[in-house]
């Protein structure tokens, strides 16, 4: 049987995973979406697993063998259930989209009008974009947020008596401010509409206890499992017991085969760890230093949307520094400071070159960072901005970088390949 490891026989991929994980330790990863999974979730991710087809459900398989695999799933069930107060979880969602566009299924029909948040407003491609498939099923009608950076609850109010639509969908990517879950609720009542939040962002942040948790609430919940909460790349749907035979049903075999039980297990794993009480403090700690490099970009003068953040991330319009998104995340990428450029509330520019940069705090806190690394981390973000056409400048910051991330290990115990 198998006898050969991947550094000996796939010397090409082992060398960029080696590579990609050197570029992960020596460099600032502030993309907000991103995060570093635990060793443990590393190893379930890399289990055996993967080997073994289940479609279906705990107890309901329609293939034999999955003694195993049942128990695996229930236990990230229940670890999900525990974590968000949910009545039904459905963790086989192979990512965020996919949840989604599950939901969007179960509990729609074909030309069924939703209501969702405006992408240039922070909202998701998935939210009915149109140059998305869901877009072209679904009439997407979309709000938007207010110039202080409140969602503009008394439009998103007019727009539901308008439109009567099936579903409000609230949750975002590149929006830092929490959501008012109870006057979105009442606003649905009022029209007999189905509530959705999608939570891919601030999982973890809500799992922490850090920000308004709208599981108990609302009828249906969407998350990644791989952004704050810290789990491996994969989706998840939570739900009220009335909508749970639709939803499975909508995941599987409506829309997806079998299911990824080698990520189901490192879900279970990472759920683990969120219930724990350390959780609590690195999700406090992502608001924090999120907190952090609001002040320090506001006392350089730097334009925040939204009037600053309640999460883990900052949308900045870099315009009035006198360059692009573009330009600001290529500069930084030289810098050794990976962000994104991103597009913000009514951009006047494209979105492949928009005015903003979008960057935030969760993985940067994985490392053990805090305050004063963001203080640190903030001033070396202006210096590259203001510098950004001067490469020796950039190439100082560059090589700052990677001593300063030397003292933040980032897998000590994991073995090289
Ligand atoms: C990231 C994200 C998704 C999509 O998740 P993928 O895993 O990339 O498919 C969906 N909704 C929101 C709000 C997100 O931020």
């Amino acid at each position: 049987m198998y006898t050969h490891n991947l550094k000996d026989f796939d010397p090409e991929i082992a060398k960029y995973i080696t590579l990609e994980r050197q570029r992960q330790e020596d460099g600032l990863e502030m993309i907000p979406s991103e995060n570093f999974v635990s060793p443990a979730v590393l190893q379930a991710l890399g289990s055996i697993l993967t080997n073994k087809y289940s479609e279906g459900y705990s107890g309901k398989r329609y293939y034999g063998g999955c003694e195993n695999i049942d128990f695996v799933e229930t236990l990230a069930i229940e670890r999900a259930k525990q974590l968000f107060g949910a009545e039904h979880v459905n963790v086989q969602p192979l990512s965020g989209a996919p949840a989604n566009i599950a939901v969007y299924s179960a509990i729609m029909e074909p030309g069924d009008t939703i209501l969702g948040m405006d992408l240039g407003h922070g909202g998701h491609l998935t939210h009915g974009h149109p140059v998305t498939w869901m877009a072209k099923i679904f009439n997407f009608i979309r709000y938007k947020t207010t110039a202080s950076g409140e969602i503009d609850y008394d439009n998103l109010r007019a727009m539901a008596k308008e439109h009567k639509p099936k579903v409000i969908l609230v949750g975002y990517s590149a929006y830092s401010r929490d959501i008012d879950y109870a006057k979105v609720k009442t606003i649905a009542d009022e029209i007999g509409a189905i509530t959705m939040a999608d939570i891919a962002h601030i999982a973890g942040l809500i799992a922490g206890g850090q920000m308004n948790n709208p599981v108990p609430l609302f009828d249906v919940v969407t998350t990644t499992t791989h952004k704050t909460l810290r789990g491996p790349r994969g989706g998840m749907i939570m739900c009220k017991k009335s909508l749970a035979k639709q939803i499975d049903k909508a995941v599987f075999p409506g829309f997806q085969g079998g299911p990824h039980e080698h990520n189901i297990a490192a879900k279970a794993v990472a759920f683990k760890e969120a219930l724990a009480p350390e959780f609590k403090d690195y999700a406090a700690q992502i608001k924090k230093n999120a907190k952090i490099l609001e002040t320090e970009f506001k006392n350089r003068d730097y334009k925040i949307c939204f009037g600053g953040t309640d999460n883990h991330l900052l949308l900045i319009d870099i315009t009035p520094k006198g360059l692009t998104g573009k330009e600001a995340q290529h500069a930084l990428d030289i810098a050794g400071i990976t962000l994104n450029k991103n597009m913000i509330p009514d951009e006047p520019r494209s979105a492949m070159d928009p005015s903003g940069i979008r960057l935030g705090t969760p993985a940067l806190t994985t490392r053990g960072m805090k305050e004063n690394e963001m203080k640190i981390i903030a001033s070396w973000i202006d210096k590259a901005i203001q510098n950004w056409q001067n490469e020796t400048e950039l190439q100082k910051i560059r090589a700052a970088v990677r001593e300063f991330t030397k003292n933040f290990p980032l897998y000590p115990t994991l073995p090289t390949l």
